[in-house]
């Protein structure tokens, strides 16, 4: 299955993406986690891309399509892949459908998961990770035992800096204004469906699987 996940920025659709993927035998590819790998290493597409991130607004579409097309293409992903944070503009979308069209597979289904501005600040901004064992706390859902300190090795956590309050708005604008949009635009394709994601995980995951199966 060829799938994307839509939604505003801490609508879960890395926790769902990767589960769903790992059911499907899909691959699932994040563009922000892709970005992220390439700002460890550095790498010139790294370095363009760190402030755009840390601003809380989007690397330019060229950028982003090269490098989710070469994913997309490859061997890995010709059973099937889950797309989570690609596409994220008009752009976007049309250099991935103009792909597929190429590759003789389209997408299945788009999946938009719903969820409130102030449900998903509130996720964000209170997201906290272990730089050591990158174990992922929240200060009100999942605290740490000690405030600020990991469970398991004791070392003090930290928040994405894109987490903190001013940038989550900025990414919650950004959202509104680009990516948006793609909810019409895969409307019109006939290939949407909306979901509510305000729920707990595990019942936005039974509404995503349920969609996938058409009866969303
Ligand atoms: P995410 O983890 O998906 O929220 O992505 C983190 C950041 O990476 C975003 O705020 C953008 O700066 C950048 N990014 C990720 N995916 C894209 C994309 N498809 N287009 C442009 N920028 C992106």
């Amino acid at each position: 299955m060829r799938l994307v996940l839509l939604g505003p920025p801490g609508a879960g659709k890395g926790t769902q993406s990767s589960r769903l993927a790992g059911e499907l035998k899909a691959v699932h590819l994040s563009s922000g986690d892709i970005l992220r790998a390439e700002r460890k290493s550095q790498t010139d597409l790294g370095k363009l891309a760190q402030g755009y991130m840390d601003a809380g607004s989007l690397v330019p579409d060229d950028l982003i399509l090269r490098m989710m097309i070469g994913r997309i293409s490859g061997p890995d992903a010709s059973g099937g892949f889950v797309l989570d944070g690609f596409p994220r503009t008009i752009p976007q979308a049309k250099g991935l459908d103009e792909r597929l069209a190429k590759l003789g597979h389209p997408i299945d289904r788009v999946v938009n998961i719903e969820a409130d501005d102030a449900v998903v600040a509130r996720r964000l901004t209170g997201r906290w990770s272990c730089p050591k064992d990158g174990r992922v706390f929240h200060e009100s859902y999942s605290p740490p035992k000690r405030k600020g300190v990991c469970d398991l090795c004791g070392t003090a956590l930290v928040r994405r800096k894109d987490d903190e309050p001013q940038v989550v708005s900025q990414r919650l604008t950004t959202y509104h204004a680009e990516t948006r949009p793609l909810v019409e635009y895969y409307r019109g394709r006939g290939v949407l469906t909306s979901i509510d994601g305000n729920a707990e995980i595990d019942d936005v995951y039974a509404r995503i699987v349920a969609a996938c199966r058409g009866n969303g």
